[in-house]
């Protein structure tokens, strides 16, 4: 086993190969320079005009050289299939994915060339394979893999991290390579010799009489330009390759489309071979592409300038596409999308692209150059006719002078500010910084309902915190734990903790990464240290509690029997899902028995969970893990924003960038650009402090150093209080929907007075109205549409059926525009309450004071915990009052899993009468005999007290108060049902989460119509989110709550007494 800080291991020729890449940079870095700098080539002769209508004919959608898979695969079907396959891996089937390429041999002795086209199960539960062949587009084949010979070939180019095709027969198929190297590999296989037929015929091209002109003419230099090289000219592109050089087709065919429209006509450079665009033409469509876009960010409406912001500039909403966006494009323009259309494109055409990306990515250098340049343009073009017009009135030479001037300086100023506002970026996300990473780990700590999810958001935070990555595809067995004995061994390698206890566990995870484009294949050991002064904080044992949660550790299954260790094993890999270890099939008495026995047996995984991912999909209907798919990168992003956003934050500022920012900057702020660059594993860090990664030593970086602070590292703790946690407004987190906006708010009155909709209204009654003069009555009946149908009113429904659809269409519009607005003008308002209350502003800041607890204990934290995804999709089919009360008192164990919503209801009344009276909540009836519980929901909410009207109330029966007097006891059954561990973190998720979980609306529903636990009990506990909820309050009084919610000072250290010894703040139960 490796120890944590085992070497990066090199494979493969890595390190000669970068060696020669730098060669070959310093080489092309001098001829560049020999040449100068790049300026445009001169217009010459060369140059033919072709209409623009005639040249969009000729640009097809699709190159014949693309995969595009034929409908995209549902999840559902995804995931049906991954089962399937799961069951037939399980059985020692083989199984490819659809889009895969492989070679078969077949009985001419060759090894033919194919893609996987779609897979069925056969009778016998093995995977048949469809299979095109290369050259045979139009037949298909069934193969059973298993009893044909075969073997995996390298996916193509640029796909980037999609999964590498699998292994048939031993050879390295890893290859993730791009589009040099993958033309290289093809060339290398024998498959020179099978390549069966010449590239396809163009399907679904237009002819046009340009490209029929063009080809009689160029007939033989085209044909020369195809075969030149003796390669084949069109590489096959895989699926995800394929979709985005559709986009830019699509792209270019519209910029085409406004010029044909315009009835310009496009520059074409003749060459040796052919025709081609200038390099000013593709210039031209460069910045087209950076300059417009569909549909505007909301972004942008969210960026407030803040005091102390790089940029304090007025927020803007951006009119083009982004920088990332239009530089991807170029390159897939230069790489692929211009040589496929234009076979005259030269084979070195590196001065070309070098202009156009320089000419069109100088537009985003914020008014640098480019945007300069630009205006410069304009403003001569405006000054020239401004004189002219001058002239033109007979006006003199000064007075021609000064009118110029004055129109060259209005022209470039508007073109200036177009162009900043076409290239701005709207909005950027921000550092979470500790405080903001803490509560967002805290969240998932104490979910009480996606349970599942929250243990790998909670890895994941940990995981990226560390190591600065997205989630890369790994497997459970690219984590290596150090077993005890050898961290031992290094001479006292444990971190001392809050309340002393001892963190031990390190790990390495071994990534193959790609890193810039010249490692193909290089593995890192990253190590993952202890990385917090809170035992329940720190990162490796959130990894050892996902694995543990997965049933992953050989010792889960060491005090079975053979047939009941089957059995578990059965149901951890159980292709439909696994709900999470239980106690109870492992044979242990306690959880840190469990973990005490994993750790004893040196954290050995269990064989069969080396393979299954890291971190695992989880099912969003039922919460269960699926160890057939790796966790989607898509949803963590989603979900981490989401997160905090549910926090109060802006969700345009937080993201898993936010992380990963904060893992890169706080030691490149420390001066330590090499451990920041190392920490992201990109070079964009800066070129110097690249190179001085490259050159570093890589297995001398402890960061876990860096975060225990126990190198010099003095902005860790720096939270400036324009952080996200500082500007936290929860109320925001609480608007889920519509129904969330009250009554009287602005949004609303809006929405409903939108003028779209009331078109879209009088649209519907017009419709209405020529359907009842087609059926001549006055009032539609029931099947009206097929009576006026049969009366040849054929046209007439299916106006009507537009209409509502418009109807439909506008009033969704309208509402997520009223809840956006509804959003920011409570984080505006927000944010102004915040400013003028710094005690405000500290409780948002507050992060939870988890108790000292032991390395085992903290592994053990939450294993105890079902998860409840599916109660809380029933909870939200509750009436918003009862949502809203039984979230108050934490009873959570009343949910039922499945229902419709009368049957929820039904389930969840009978399970409440007996722990949940209702009364009247007016003192005048105090005294008076309990409401019964009514038999359906409509009832329920309707329901009054017979004597005065009041409005009905909730009282639970509640479990005998804990020993923090500070939050109110839960309701009878909750913590024996649902764990210890939730009865310790509930009140503190109530207020961080309970309003995103179920809305604002029924949030307050819920506390205003549950009765308060007795006065003897609990009284009025001064929880943060009441604090929250009186906006008058004072600045002592938020303090006085927090201080008696966390038994801390309530003054959270900051800024610059943060950075001593870490010693300095253990004891300190405020840990911010
Ligand atoms: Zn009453």
């Amino acid at each position: 086993m490796p120890s944590p800080d085992a070497a990066a291991r090199h494979t493969g020729a890595g390190v000669a190969r970068r060696q020669a890449h730098h060669e070959r940079m310093r080489d092309e870095r001098a001829r560049e320079a020999a040449a100068g700098d790049a300026e445009l080539p001169p217009e010459d002769d060369a140059v033919e005009m072709a209409s623009a209508a005639q040249l969009l004919d000729s640009v097809a959608e699709v190159g014949p050289n693309y995969t595009l898979l034929r409908s995209k695969e549902t999840k559902a079907k995804r995931r049906k299939r991954q089962r399937e396959d799961a069951r037939a891996a399980l059985d020692g089937h083989t199984v490819l994915s659809t889009g895969s390429r492989l070679e078969i041999f077949c009985d001419s002795e060759r090894w033919y060339p194919a893609t996987v086209m779609a897979r069925e199960e056969d009778g016998d539960g093995r995977i048949a394979h469809q299979v095109e062949y290369d050259g045979y587009p139009d037949r298909r084949w069934w193969h059973m893999l298993d009893d044909e010979r075969w073997r995996a070939v390298a996916e193509q180019a640029g796909t980037g991290a999609g999964g590498a095709a699998a292994d048939g027969d031993g050879d390295a198929a890893m290859d993730r390579a791009d589009g040099e190297r993958g033309a290289r590999a093809a060339g290398d296989a024998e498959a020179a010799e099978v390549r069966p037929a010449p590239p396809p015929v163009r399907r679904g091209v237009r002819r046009s009489a340009l490209a029929d002109a063009l080809e009689a003419e160029d007939d033989e230099r085209q044909e020369e330009a195809a075969c030149g090289d003796g390669r084949p000219m069109l590489a096959p592109h895989g699926p995800a390759l394929s979709v985005q050089l559709r986009r830019v087709r699509l792209r270019l065919r519209e910029f085409l489309a406004t010029q044909a429209a315009a009835g310009k006509s496009v520059p074409m450079q003749r060459t040796a071979l052919g025709l081609h665009p200038t390099v000013r033409w593709t210039i031209r469509f460069g910045k087209w592409l950076a300059t417009t876009r569909i549909t505007a960010p909301r972004a942008s409406r969210w960026h407030a300038t803040e005091r102390g912001d790089a940029r304090d500039e007025e927020p803007t909403v951006r009119t083009g596409r982004g920088e990332n966006t239009v530089y991807v494009a170029l390159q897939h323009m230069k790489n692929h999308v211009w040589r496929e259309i234009w076979p005259a494109m030269p084979d070195d055409a590196r001065q070309y692209w070098r202009l156009v990306t320089k000419q069109v990515m100088s537009l985003y250098d914020g008014g640098g150059g480019g945007m300069k340049d630009a205006a410069g343009a304009a403003g001569r073009a405006a000054g020239r006719e401004a004189a002219q017009e001058s002239a033109s009135h007979g006006q003199s030479e000064a007075a021609q002078r000064a009118a110029s001037e004055r129109a060259s300086a209005v022209a470039s100023r508007r073109t200036m500010a177009e162009l900043r506002e076409a290239t701005t970026k709207p909005c950027t996300k921000q550092h979470l910084f500790q405080v903001g990473e803490y509560q967002m780990q805290d969240t998932q700590l104490m979910e009480p309902f996606e349970v599942n999810v929250a243990f790998i958001m909670n890895a994941y935070l940990c995981f990226a915190r560390q190591t600065g990555h997205e989630l890369p595809p790994l497997t459970m067995g690219d984590l290596s734990i150090a077993a005890d004995e050898l961290l031992r061994g290094l001479g006292g390698a444990g971190v001392m903790t809050e309340g002393d206890f001892e963190a031990l566990i390190r790990m390495e995870v071994t990534f193959a990464r790609k890193k810039g484009e010249y490692y193909a294949c290089y593995e890192f050991g990253t190590a993952i240290t202890p990385d917090s002064d809170q035992m329940m904080r720190i990162g490796t044992l959130a990894m050892v509690r996902l694995l543990l949660r997965c049933g992953s550790f050989r010792a889960c299954y060491s005090k079975l029997s053979e047939a009941s260790a089957a059995a578990l094993r059965r149901k951890v890999a159980e292709p439909s899902g696994f709900a999470g270890l239980e106690l109870a099939d492992t044979g242990y008495e306690t959880l840190p028995a469990l973990v005490a026995a994993c750790r004893a047996d040196g954290w050995v995984l269990d064989k069969a969970a080396l393979d299954r991912p890291l971190f695992p999909g989880v099912d969003e209907a039922t919460g269960l893990f699926l160890f057939t798919e790796s966790f989607d990168v898509q949803r963590l992003c989603r979900r981490l924003i989401e997160t905090g956003r549910q926090l109060g934050m802006s969700r345009h500022k937080v993201g898993a960038w936010s992380l990963r920012k904060d893992a890169c900057e706080q030691p490149a702020s420390a001066g330590d650009g090499a451990v920041a660059a190392r920490v992201l594993g990109h070079r964009q860090v800066n070129s110097r402090t690249m190179n001085r990664v490259y050159r570093a030593d890589l297995r001398t970086r402890d960061l876990g150093a860096y975060w225990m602070r126990r190198d010099a590292l003095g902005s860790v703790e720096r939270a400036p209080l324009t952080s996200l946690s500082a500007s936290r407004v929860p109320e925001v987190g609480g608007v889920r929907g519509f129904g969330d906006l009250p009554q009287a708010c602005p949004e609303r009155q809006a929405a409903r007075s939108d003028a779209k909709v009331a078109e879209a209204v009088e649209e519907v009654a017009s419709a209405r109205r020529k359907l009842q003069r087609r059926l001549g009555v006055a009032l539609l009946p029931k099947y009206f549409k097929a009576s006026a149908r049969a009366a040849g009113g054929g046209e007439e429904v299916d106006e009507y059926e537009a209409a509502q659809l418009r109807l439909r269409h506008r009033k969704g519009e309208a509402e997520s525009d009223a809840v956006e607005a509804h959003q920011l003008r409570l984080y505006k308002e927000g944010q102004e309450r915040l400013r003028a209350a710094p005690a405000l502003r500290m409780a948002m800041l507050s992060t939870h004071a988890w108790a000292p607890r032991s390395e085992d204990d903290a592994i053990a934290f939450g294993l105890d915990r079902r998860d409840r995804t599916r109660e809380l999709r029933m909870l939200r089919k509750l009436p918003a009052k009862l949502q809203g009360s039984i979230l108050r008192v934490g009873a959570l164990h009343v949910l039922p899993t499945a229902g419709t919503p009368a049957e929820v209801y039904g389930r969840v009344r009978r399970r409440s009468e007996d722990i949940c009276i209702l009364e009247c909540g007016s003192e005048d009836c105090a005294g008076r005999p309990s409401i019964e519980w009514p038999t359906t929901v409509a009832r329920f909410e309707e329901r009054r007290c017979v004597h005065c009207g009041g409005a009905v109330r909730l009282r639970w029966q509640r479990e005998p108060q804990a020993e923090n007097a500070a939050v109110e006891p839960l309701a009878v059954g909750a913590a024996a049902s649902l764990g210890e561990s939730f009865r310790e973190t509930y009140w503190a998720w109530y207020n961080l989460s309970a309003r995103a979980a179920i809305g604002n609306a029924a949030y307050a529903a819920g506390a205003a119509a549950t009765a308060k636990a007795s006065a003897s009990e609990a009284g009025d506990a001064p929880l943060l989110g009441a604090a929250v909820d009186e906006l008058e309050l004072d600045d002592e009084t938020v303090a006085e709550a927090i201080a008696a919610l966390d038994g801390g000072d309530g003054a959270p250290g900051c800024g610059d007494e943060a950075d001593e010894d870490a010693s300095d703040h253990r004891g300190a139960s405020q840990e911010v």
